[in-house]
């Protein structure tokens, strides 16, 4: 069904910003919304993007019920506009709802949500290597209420702007051995917003030691590597892609699963098994470990040039030639038309604004 769409009469887009990415961070003209109340998502619409109106009291504030989404449209080299992995994304925000006792978005809903304000704001897209519409599904939990309980209503919001990678120089990265991202029966593989919240301060503390990015241990001993910052991360180890296999510590990343696509599909050896700290450190001395990777939206692949264990620094070889490097060309190309979609991971957004 079409969305009704309150279109903005006062569009802010300047295409010359959206080009030189002056907008960085900024929304583009219009935000779609739904409520959900009585157990079930309506009044879905799109408008022109504005600040929400919530009361003090309203649940999520307080209580952390929330979980997001975040991923791209692209501009195509022959100006169509593509958006990667829609179902997957949708499958996993529902996972997450569940996790926090939140009401699912049907994955149709979910789609039309997406590509209908991408389509709306397609002129917000950005073309250019490495650049993409950064897009952010969300729910809150909206009820008004100051005792603890979880939310009977809600709201479903989608919004995004025009995005350039976060990383550019190969990553500083040191292992975690103190604070935890997460643990056994928590909500690691959620995408909710206490997760980020509790990764700010170390994230600080291993900033102000000089380093970009936390490399996650497992809570029970620190000695498991788990994650890097916001990204999965992933090691070759003599010539085997290696990277920790999913469980309720790890996030389900779609780049993650679109790099391990690949690799299988191109013959290279997948190990999906946890590294420990000291094999990392080894592996890396003898010269068995030649690469290392974080893996996400944002940055897509995101090369790893030191990792900080216990106050030593050890160094890898980042060049051009790294096996890495191909899993980033090969999905710049799937989604800027270049090299054909053989996984069906593209939505072309045409059509969708009635
Ligand atoms: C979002 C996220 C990732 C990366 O997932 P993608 O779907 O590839 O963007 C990895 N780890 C954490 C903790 C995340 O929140």
């Amino acid at each position: 069904m079409a969305i009704p769409i309150d279109r903005s009469t006062n569009p802010r887009l300047d295409a010359e910003a959206v080009a030189s990415f002056k907008l960085t961070n900024v929304s583009s003209d219009h935000l779609y919304i739904a409520e959900y109340a009585h157990k079930e998502w309506r009044k879905e619409r799109i408008g022109p993007y504005r600040p929400l109106q919530l009361t003090p009291l309203t649940l999520g504030l307080h209580y952390a019920q929330q979980v997001f989404e975040g991923m791209k449209a692209y501009k195509m080299l022959d100006g169509r506009i593509s958006v990667f992995r829609t179902a997957k994304h949708a499958q996993r925000f529902n996972t997450s709802l569940r996790r926090m006792a939140m009401p699912e978005v049907p994955p149709e809903m979910f789609a039309n949500a997406v590509h209908t304000l991408v389509d709306l704001d397609r002129d917000w897209v950005p073309s250019g290597p490495d650049s993409s519409y950064y897009i952010r599904p969300f729910v809150i939990a909206t009820e008004e209420r100051i005792g603890l309980k979880p939310s009977d209503e809600f709201m479903f919001l989608v919004g995004g702007g025009p995005f350039r990678p976060v990383y550019s120089k190969p990553l500083r990265v040191r292992v975690e051995r103190m604070y935890t991202r997460a643990s056994k029966g928590g909500t690691g593989y959620a995408k909710c917003g206490g997760n980020y919240a509790a990764a700010m301060l170390p994230t600080i503390l291993a900033n102000e030691a000089g380093y970009d990015q936390v490399l996650w241990t497992d809570a029970e001993k620190h000695e498991l590597i788990e994650e890097s910052g916001t990204m999965n991360v992933m090691f070759f180890i003599n010539g085997v892609l290696t990277t920790a296999p999913l469980g309720d510590t790890i996030l389900d990343g779609i780049t993650r699963d679109s790099v391990i696509t690949l690799a299988k599909e191109w013959g290279i050896p997948v190990d999906e098994r946890s590294v420990s700290v000291a094999e990392l450190q080894d592996r890396i001395a003898d010269g068995s470990l030649t690469e290392a990777f974080g893996v996400g939206t944002a940055a897509s692949v995101a090369p790893i040039a030191t990792v900080g264990i216990d106050g030593n620094d050890y160094q890898l070889d980042v060049h051009p030639e790294c096996a890495m490097f191909r899993f980033k060309r090969e999905l710049t190309g799937i989604r800027d038309g270049s090299i054909p979609d053989r996984h069906n991971w593209l939505t072309i957004i045409d059509g969708f604004v009635q």
